[in-house]
């Protein structure tokens, strides 16, 4: 008895629950079930008026918040395809996103929502379109990523049975969306799966870490999901000790690695919720693999075992068989890009999916993300993995924040290169480099090193941008 479309997930709690709480905007407006279905069907009205017929695209580029919200279900009610355009990108990106999913109407800040009579497209099934997703863009172009009402409802699907909770919970969940919702995790893994079980999305139009501590306690948050960096600074808020956080019962991150100091203070921190890292991509609808509470502590360094439908397989990239490229299968998992035949038949082989990260599959079938395939450094045919390199840094004296790169070099083709970003001290490289010749092997320790200050750039999924990084470090002299 799982729905079949989006619309049939929202048409059944419109039913069962017309006057429970569906989203709220902190600080603006909030619609109940049926208030939803009514001003999303108008919303599906105006934009049937304005030409948009099944599998016709849509941006939606409103700020987070209700309007978000509907105009993503106006246009799925529309039988169109909502096109999450990344809000905080430049012009020119803007732009690419637009003219390459061919938008027929682009709702943005200055346009109002489109509003006519209510209308509900009929005949729509599984495979149909229903999101365009475009990937981070971290490792090279922003991708289109069509996610059909099947991936939407099997990654919802996957993260109720994560949570080991019923699919009616209703009320029960109450979820804090503070990442955007022009990403996977916050539409497909928070939003959608509010709307999967009935219960409550409550969405921060703009990152502010009182109100966010805040709306704990006021907006009785149970499932709590944002990004390392969030969370780091959220601790530190002044404060943060006295809020009264024990409604929240899930602490889910994701998206980057995390530090495991943070795993242990979050655990302090909430001690009556369970931790979850979440792992996955926009190819996938979001999620590919949860590490379950009782692992999150003891393996921070792993982001979990696959989730319900998705298989795992491994395409070893050296000697080691257990190491390599992870590939995955399943009904989340994308079929191919939008307009992009050659990256395609490069991603989707045989019918997997290639994720471009380097990962180690132990013996119980936990993941452990090694690095990005393209992060990698190839330092004389030694593999060296850049996100090693930074966990060490990461626990060394002074170091705030770190980066590791390729360094071209003649005769080794590639040498480790740490940025590194100081704390309150100065930075003694030379007490970094004895810190990492303790605990890495020889061939991985750093041979060049930049100190900057201010920040690493991040985008606001808290992903490290390295090639924006690397167009601006330079390097100084060799260290050795
Ligand atoms: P692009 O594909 O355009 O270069 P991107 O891969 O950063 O950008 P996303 O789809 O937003 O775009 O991010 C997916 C990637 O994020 C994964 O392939 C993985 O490298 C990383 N990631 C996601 N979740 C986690 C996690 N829990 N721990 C570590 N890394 C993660
Ligand atoms: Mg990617």
């Amino acid at each position: 008895n799982i729905p079949e479309t989006l619309l049939d997930v929202l048409r059944g709690h419109v039913e069962a629950r017309p006057d429970a709480e569906a989203v709220v905007e902190l600080g603006g407006q909030r619609l109940t079930y049926a208030q939803l279905w009514e001003r999303a069907s108008r919303v599906a009205g105006g934009l049937r008026a304005q030409g948009v017929e099944r599998g016709d695209r849509v941006a939606v580029r409103y700020p987070a918040g209700v309007n978000w919200v509907l105009a993503f279900w106006g246009t799925v009610l529309a039988g169109g395809v909502a096109v999450a355009v990344n809000t905080r990108s430049a012009q020119p990106e803007v732009e690419f996103v637009l003219g390459d999913s061919g938008v027929k109407v682009d709702l943005s800040a200055d346009s109002p929502l489109p509003d006519g009579s209510p209308q509900v497209a009929a005949g729509l099934g599984a495979a149909d379109v229903a999101g365009l997703f475009y990937t981070s863009g971290t490792t090279g172009r922003p991708k289109g990523v069509p996610t059909t009402h099947e991936a939407f409802i099997t990654n919802a699907e996957n993260m109720v049975r994560c949570l080991g909770m019923p699919r009616d919970v209703g009320s029960d969940l109450r979820t804090l969306i503070s990442v955007p919702l022009f990403h996977v995790t916050a539409c497909n893994s928070q939003l959608l799966v509010a709307a999967y079980v009935g219960g409550t999305a409550v969405i921060m139009p703009e990152l502010d870490l009182p109100a966010l501590a805040e709306s704990l306690p006021a907006e009785r948050i149970s499932f709590l999901v944002t990004v390392p960096a969030v969370y780091s600074l959220l601790l530190r808020q002044p404060g943060f000790s006295d809020v009264d956080v024990s409604g929240v019962r899930t602490v889910g991150y994701g998206g980057a690695p995390i530090a495991p100091s943070l795993v242990r203070a979050l655990q302090e921190a909430f001690p009556r919720a369970r931790l979850m890292n979440g792992y996955g991509m926009t190819e996938t609808a979001s999620l590919i693999a949860v590490l379950p509470d009782r692992d999150t502590v003891e393996h921070a360094d792993s982001v979990g075992y696959a989730v319900p439908s998705v298989d795992l397989g491994v395409v070893p990239i050296g000697e080691d068989p257990s190491v390599g490229e992870l590939v995955v299968r399943g009904a989340n998992v994308t079929t191919g890009y939008w307009n992009r035949p050659e990256a395609t038949a490069e991603a989707v082989v045989d019918g997997w999916l290639r994720t471009g990260d380097v990962v180690r599959v132990d013996e119980v079938g936990r993941v452990h993300i090694i690095d990005r395939i393209k992060d990698i450094i190839n330092r004389g045919g030694e593999n060296v993995s850049s996100v090693e390199v930074e966990s060490v840094l990461l626990s060394a004296p002074g170091v705030a924040d770190a980066a590791v790169l390729a360094v071209p070099d003649d005769v080794m083709g590639e040498k480790v290169g740490a940025v590194l970003v100081a704390g309150q001290e100065r930075i003694d490289v030379d007490a970094v480099i004895a810190h990492c010749r303790d605990h890495l092997a020889d061939f991985k320790v750093p041979q060049y090193a930049a100190v900057v200050t201010g920040t690493l750039p991040r985008n606001a999924g808290g992903k490290l941008l390295k090639n924006q990084l690397r167009q601006q470090v330079r390097w100084g002299n060799p260290l050795r």
